[in-house]
């Protein structure tokens, strides 16, 4: 039988779409080309915006279309599945199966009947309302993996759904994390990305020692433990909370050479009065001296952030104060949006609400601004010899190889390489910069 996975939103919904495909697979499951080839259609959801569930609601539409020419069967997971649960059958008739974020030990059960020809129907009481992780979220062929460490979140940002559809924070058990690293490793990952709501809030107390981690003594564990096989060699993580961000933890990242110091560190906003609203938990002095601290004790720190422009009652004064942060900290990238009122949030009854074109004149300037800074710290890397994971041949030129840097940047090498390469790190000299790629000539493997 054949599946087809479209996964929507976050990392966190590609790795356990990646889990799922794990479980089919072992079952052997194939996965089909298309949805319109597949058996089993898993629509993997997010909620974070309301487009993000129109466009799912409009994926649901074209494969009921797609129902009344062949059989198949239509499955939703995710944070829309999560949000609507009891009346998703009402709203759209064509899904067969919905699997709430707190439900993954059904799909087993639903599996196992489609083999069988049969609909499955739950008998029992719904299952206890608790968060599973999956073993592993490898993707067969990948050189990196998501490694989630921890679900939900308890910080409650007056625009975001998060944690009132992926729940309160639970942090995967140490034992498993390592266990799991080991797999990644027999199977030949080179780099993971812990991942998490908010990662840096991890915390796991092992009921037989009695032993605490926290997200520092994690990460260090982690780097001890990779170090022993030498296979996985670049570790990142994503996403931390500003607030959660100790000198532990900065030392950690300083220390450890398998921890890549490109950090993503979410500001959302320049101005104190909308970190306010937003309800931040820092202030702008506070993140400013944080930043201080990194860069003082982590040597050549790249950092990345999230900017939300727009939200309600932001003047133009609070956007220049966003736009003298990106000017002060100089971020190497950052994920740019305008807000968009999100129901079931707390800022969904802030009046003042900024209208669509200002939004997006704002959101155009802030882009204009952080793109020139990303190009003119990419830039000053030209002529840099830098480590490279080589992934794949280049998809313009399949005689060329493609990779990516520590800070995550894209590379291009000159020149046909021997494909041994894929796979592997070798130190590459940027010779010039094409757009956000880097063109390089290998020096050495
Ligand atoms: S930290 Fe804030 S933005 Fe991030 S998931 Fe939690 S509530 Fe949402």
């Amino acid at each position: 039988m054949t599946y087809f996975f479209e996964s929507y939103g976050c990392q966190m919904n590609i790795a356990e779409s990646a889990s799922v495909e794990q479980l089919l697979m072992s079952r052997l499951w194939e996965r089909a080309p298309s949805g319109e080839q597949a058996d089993l259609v898993i629509l993997n959801t997010c909620s974070v915006r309301i487009t993000a569930e129109t466009r799912v609601a409009g994926r649901i539409a074209h494969y009921a279309a797609e129902k009344k020419k062949r059989s198949c069967t239509l499955l939703v997971m995710g944070c829309m599945a999560e949000r609507l649960h009891d009346t998703f059958f009402e709203e759209f008739p064509a899904v067969d199966y919905v699997v709430g974020m707190f439900e993954r030990d059904l799909f087993s059960d639903i599996f196992a009947a489609i083999e069988q020809g049969r609909h499955w129907q739950q008998l029992d009481e719904k299952p206890v309302n608790a968060y599973h992780f999956a073993s592993s979220s490898y993707t067969e062929g990948s050189f990196q993996s998501f490694v989630p460490i921890m679900n939900g979140c308890n910080n409650f940002c007056t625009y975001c759904i998060v944690p009132y559809v992926r729940g309160r924070e639970v942090s995967r058990s140490r034992d498993e994390i390592l266990a799991e690293l080991d797999v990644l490793a027999d199977r030949g990952v080179r780099e993971i990305t812990l991942l998490g709501q908010n990662v840096n809030s991890y915390s796991w107390t092992d009921s037989e020692s009695g032993r605490s981690y926290s997200f520092p003594s994690l990460l260090s564990d982690i780097a001890r433990h990779i170090e022993k096989k030498g296979i996985i060699r670049w570790v990142r993580f994503m996403s931390s909370h500003p607030k959660d961000v100790s000198d532990e933890l900065i030392d950690v990242i300083a220390r450890e050479p398998a921890v890549c110091k490109l950090i993503h560190l979410p500001v959302q906003h320049g101005s104190d009065r909308i970190l306010s609203a937003m309800n931040r938990r820092y202030s702008r002095k506070d993140y400013e001296n944080l930043v201080e601290r990194m860069r003082k004790r982590i040597p050549g720190l790249s950092l990345s952030t999230d900017i939300l422009v727009g939200f309600p009652g932001e003047t133009e004064e609070d956007l220049e104060r966003t736009l003298d942060l990106l000017k002060l900290v100089r971020y190497d990238a950052a994920f740019m949006y305008h807000y968009n009122p999100r129901e079931g949030t707390k800022a969904y009854a802030l009046p003042d609400r900024i209208p669509d074109e200002v939004k997006k004149e704002r959101l155009d300037r802030v882009i204009r601004l952080q793109h020139a800074i990303t190009r003119e710290l990419m830039q000053s890397r030209i002529g840099k010899e830098v480590p490279v994971l080589v992934e794949s041949p280049s998809r313009n030129n399949p005689e060329e190889l493609f990779g990516h840097t520590e800070q995550g940047e894209m590379v291009v090498f000159e020149g046909a390489l021997d494909s041994s390469f894929i796979g592997n790190f070798v130190v590459a000299h940027l010779v010039s910069l094409h757009g956000r790629t880097f063109r390089a000539r290998m020096i050495h493997a």
